[in-house]
This record gives structure tokens, sequence and C-alpha cells, in this order.
């Protein structure tokens, strides 16, 4: 039986912070009990939100950590072909269609409703108006988009940790972009086509993107890649005060600028260790110290608060 694998994939829009460091955390600790494989992917196709250099930054914040992986790091931005072809295959299958709406349009759409994650579900207005991108771009006037057609089913998943979910595609989702009209690969298609090709069995991730994951079973399924559908499980974020998710009007909360600061690696663990649901002490030394501890029915099931104690906890000297 081939070994189970995971991988790490940040995208290097940013550094990494609290509440990414948290949930690759949890992921290495499962993968580490577990003997699962793991690898590092580089998310870096959202072009214009890419950072340079982060993705260094992002390496050498988990390794400071003290997280390691076993194979990559892998760039997506080495892999384009690949996703072209994929994308080729699936408007060759009727799967997928060009698109020349713009965003404002979808959401100008009267009759356009919203989805699950508050996003406009896609009125389908150039469904079936153009029978190839040549066409679409010379008879709509712009270059187009390429959307996956979702058709009308539910599709349901037993996610790892937070259990079955049921989605009513086309009503709550709609047909969705699989490539930009920029021509770069939309998250969704190039995560499928990577974490199939990359055999991945297992996926941990933050549970923003529950909703992404009918998105890929259906892709998935559309490739002809049903059988290799890995287990999803999505973990709660972590938010600051206003229930909002980490980011910078909560302050600076990126792992450089702790290390900056003074804050040794060891304690910034076991404030992570804590959020995993590991009971820790002024400091855990290394994450493979608490491998043993990590039990995925303890991590909270609700979003866990970054409160300013945790900070001043961070900042203060252990005795
Ligand atoms: N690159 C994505 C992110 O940083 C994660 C994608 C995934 O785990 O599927 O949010």
């Amino acid at each position: 039986m081939m070994r189970p694998l995971t991988r790490l994939a940040p995208s290097p829009t940013g550094a990494l912070h609290l509440g990414n460091a948290r949930t690759f955390l949890a992921n290495w600790l499962l993968a580490r009990q577990n003997g699962w494989k793991m690898l590092l992917r580089i998310e870096d196709l959202d072009g214009p939100r890419i950072k340079r250099a982060a993705d260094q930054q992002l390496v050498e914040d988990l390794r400071w950590l003290g997280l390691d992986w076993d194979e990559g790091p892998i760039y997506q931005s080495n892999r384009l072909e690949i996703y072209q072809a994929a994308v080729q295959q699936l408007l060759k299958d009727g799967m997928a269609y060009p698109c020349v709406c713009s965003r404002k349009e979808v959401e100008l759409a009267a009759s356009a409703p919203h989805s699950v994650d508050g996003a406009t579900v896609y009125p389908g207005t150039c469904r079936d108006k153009y029978d190839s991108p040549e066409s679409a771009l010379r008879l709509g006037g712009r270059a187009p988009a390429i959307r996956f057609h979702v058709r009308d089913q539910s599709i349901q998943f037993t996610d790892r940790f937070c259990g079955t979910h049921r989605f009513d595609v086309q009503r709550q989702l709609g047909d969705f972009v699989i490539t930009k009209a920029d021509r770069t690969p939309a998250y969704q298609l190039a995560v499928v086509v990577d974490d199939a090709e990359m055999n991945v069995t297992d996926v941990i991730r933050g549970d923003d993107l529950l909703d992404s994951t009918p998105r890929q079973i259906l892709l998935y399924r559309a490739l002809g890649l049903g059988a290799s559908v890995p287990t999803y499980c999505h973990l709660p974020l972590v938010v600051g005060m206003d229930g909002r998710r980490l980011a910078k009007r909560h302050g600076d909360t990126r792992l450089s600028a702790y290390r900056e600061r003074g804050v040794r690696p060891e304690r910034l663990l076991a404030l992570l260790a804590r959020w995993c649901g590991i009971e820790c002490a002024d400091q855990a030394s290394r994450p493979t110290d608490l491998v043993a501890r990590f039990r995925l029915e303890d991590v909270p099931g609700n979003p866990i608060i970054f409160r300013p104690e945790d900070e001043a906890w961070l900042m203060a000297v252990p005795q």
C-alpha cells in the first residue's frame, strides 16, 4: 500500500503569522504521529498578491519553529503546463467553458444570489455561448476566463475533524473559475491537479477552505480522478478579539516579528501547541516532543481567539 502523504501548502502572499503557523503545526503533528510523508508546496500562482522573497521567508519561519518535511519545496509556478493541460481536457470534455463576464457584471446580474462564502453565484451568462476560448475573445471582445460547469447535484463528504457536509453545488456555489482571464490557473484547479499528481491522501487546512472542498471533489471527478479524492480535515481558524480572521488589524503576529523582538521558538511553539489542544507549560522544547501528546479530538472545535493576554504571555520572559 502507498504511504499516506500530506502537504504544507503556503501561499507566499505574506509572512507566516500565528494563524497559519498553528494550522501547519497541527498538520505536521498529525503527519508525524501517523508516519505520513510530507511535502512542502509553495502556492505562488496568485500573481499580484505574491510578495517577493516571501517563499524564502516562509521556509525560514517553518524551520525556525522546528518543522520539517520530506520533499520540496515544489513551486506551482514551475508547473503551468500541467495545469493548462488539465484545463484543455475539461474544455474538450465539455466540463468547462470560456467566460468573458467581468467581476462587476457578475455582481450586477440582478438575479445572482450569494454563495455560502458571500461571493456572487455566477448566473451562467456565458454557459453554452462560445465554442472555444478563441471565439470568446473574438465575439466577446475580452480575454476569457475558464469556468467549470457544476451542474445540478449535491456533493457530500466527511471531514476528519468537522464531520459530514453536504453542498448543493449549483445553488450554493455556482460555476467557478479554473483559469483567470490572464491565463493563470486558479487555486481550485491547481490544488486538485497537484494533490492528485503528488498522491496526496490527507489534506489539513483552515476551515475557510471548507466550501472549496466540494468544488475540488467535482474537479477530481471531472478529471477522471474520483478514486483519488483525499481525506479532508478542516480546522477552525485563529481569530482576533473581533471574531475576524487574524490579520494585520490585530497587530503584527508574523513569526519573524516575534523572532526580531526576542521571542524564542519554544515559547511560540507552546502557544501554538495549546491552540492545538496540548496542555503546555511555559515552553515546548521542540515539535517532536509534542507528537505523542497531540490528539486531533482535543483540538478546540471553535475558532481560537488570540487575546491580548496571549500577546503579553508571548513577550514575557519565562522564569
Ligand atoms: N495555499 C492555500 C493557503 O495558503 C492553502 C491551500 C490548501 O491547503 O488547499 O490558504
